[in-house]
């Protein structure tokens, strides 16, 4: 017998931005379907129109699209089993949900607003915990049917629950699940104004875009005995599901908007690189086998095994995100960084005259985020404000008073350098090093706390001449020197 083909689907709804909970089911169910050669269906499930957000489906869009998600099928590209917007579904829903009422399945119930309202509050006052429908128009006679539909009364179709015995689903994760008919409600599964409820379209859509894996949040875990009682009633095949947990703040607490760090757009604004976001959100709820974390979107394909997917609930780790971004910035090429890093670097640089190629080398293998730029480099403009303490290093045997005595060395140094680079700026200052008979650190750790004002920099007193220029850094070690013999 031939195997299935892989059919997955990435089911979002357009209620705002992109939670990276939800870029995490995109990722995981574009593995599974790319690992296997399968299909990658991207559906929208905009049935609930008081959460619809406007704009939020092109946002939808470009996330995948910058995430390089590439979708086989779609509102936007299309496909054999649209259309693929929930919306524009309306009128298959009806006609399947009719079936089970024929079959036994499903039922007409007539019930008024106010019949539910006052049987909530019954249920509640009695203190009952999992409220359910009483059930009251199960039972009808067909001709009490017939007589209420002629009448015009407004209706909806339940599902029909077994009484008694059980549902058993299988999830990859949480293997078989076992629950009582008895805790499950008749749920509605077309509503009064003759539209599905959402527990009713995914598993109509699913079945008639040939889904056969799929990953969701495990908040649905506890509705998926119902929808395997309607495929069984519909006699179709139930898909492989996957119910991923929750990422977390910390063991209690959710990775809720509250934090600013929830959605994906919050990391690209905070100077996360794309991939390094991927990268980071597949490892948060599934381990690859061997030691190496890094990968890229087609080696995740490759290295991607449903094996390595965990029911624990992921925390969200900071420090282990920055740390992987820092190594995608590490192997980005000069050009690729100079890219990304110059609108950062113009944030608190407005000359021209730096050589930002040397100040790039410097800056990437020191750059977590792109975000961090625009501080490391702030000096560039103007040295701000410091401290005389900062030319005291206890490792340099530094201080004011030897900072001074070095800078004084330093500068015909400097402006005896006729061919300004590298090269030529390191050999003159290291053979002043040698010729003083110093150490390294007492000559450069004044030299960069003169050109700098700061503790911190990207490269060292050596790169920071020739970042400056000659003039600007001759300029800088004789203010140095002004400031110290004060
Ligand atoms: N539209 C649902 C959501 O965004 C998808 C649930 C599912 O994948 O079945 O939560």
């Amino acid at each position: 017998m031939s195997e299935k083909r892989v059919r997955t689907r990435f089911a979002p709804s357009p209620t705002g931005y992109m939670h990276i909970g939800n870029l995490r089911t995109a990722i995981y169910t574009y593995l599974i379907a790319k690992k296997n050669g399968g299909d990658f269906i991207l559906r929208i499930e905009d049935t609930d129109r008081e959460r619809y957000v406007d704009g939020a489906v092109q946002r939808i869009y470009d996330t995948l699209n910058v995430c390089g998600l590439k979708w086989d099928e779609g509102p936007d590209v299309g496909g054999p089993v649209g259309p693929y917007i929930q919306s524009e579904r309306m009128g298959i829903y009806k006609e399947y949900a009719e079936q089970l009422v024929r079959s036994g399945h499903a039922y007409y119930c007539f019930c008024t607003k106010e019949r539910l309202d006052e049987m909530h509050r019954q249920q509640q006052e009695a203190k009952i915990s999992n409220m359910m429908y009483d059930r009251r128009c199960r039972d009808l006679s067909e001709e009490e049917i017939q007589k209420n539909l002629a009448e015009g009364k407004s209706y909806v179709i339940r599902q029909k629950i077994p009484e008694t015995g059980t549902t058993t689903f299988h999830d990859v994760l949480y293997g078989d699940i076992t629950v009582d008919n008895a805790t499950l409600d008749d749920q509605i599964l077309l509503k009064a104004d003759g539209l599905p409820t959402y527990n009713f379209a995914n598993v109509v859509d699913d079945h008639l875009m040939g889904i056969t894996h799929v990953v969701r949040g495990n908040e649905y875990l506890s509705s998926t005995p119902k929808y395997n009682l309607l495929y069984e009633a519909f006699g179709w095949d139930i898909p492989e599901y996957i119910h991923v947990e929750h990422i977390m703040r910390d063991s209690t607490h959710k990775l809720s908007k509250r934090d600013g760090d929830a959605y994906f757009g919050d990391f690209v604004e905070k100077g996360y690189l794309v991939p390094a976001i991927m990268n980071y959100i597949a490892l948060l709820g599934w381990a690859p086998k061997g030691e190496n974390e890094i990968f890229s979107l087609d080696e995740l394909v490759q290295e991607f095994d449903i094996g390595g997917l965990s029911k624990a609930p992921a925390v969200f780790d900071p420090v282990k995100m920055k740390a992987i971004n820092a190594e995608y910035i590490r192997r980005l090429s000069h050009d690729e960084f100079k890219a990304l890093a110059m609108p950062y670097i113009r944030q608190t640089v407005k000359r021209e005259d730096a050589d930002f190629d040397v100040l790039l080398d410097a800056l990437q293998p020191r750059t977590e985020l792109l975000t961090d730029i625009p501080e490391k480099v702030d000096f560039i403009d103007e040295v701000p404000e410091y401290s005389d303490e900062l030319y005291f290093n206890k490792k340099m045997k530094t201080n004011a008073e030897t900072g001074l005595e070095a800078l004084k060395m330093i500068l015909p140094v400097l402006e005896g350098i006729s061919d300004w680079n590298e090269e030529t700026v390191h050999a003159a200052l290291f053979a002043e090093i040698e010729k003083q008979g110093v150490k390294n650190g007492w000559m450069l750790w004044p030299l960069r706390t003169a050109l700098s004002g700061k503790a911190m920099t990207p490269g060292g007193g050596v790169e920071l001449c020739v970042i400056l220029g000659k003039d600007e850094s001759i300029k800088r070690v004789k203010a140095g020197i002004e400031k110290l013999s004060k």
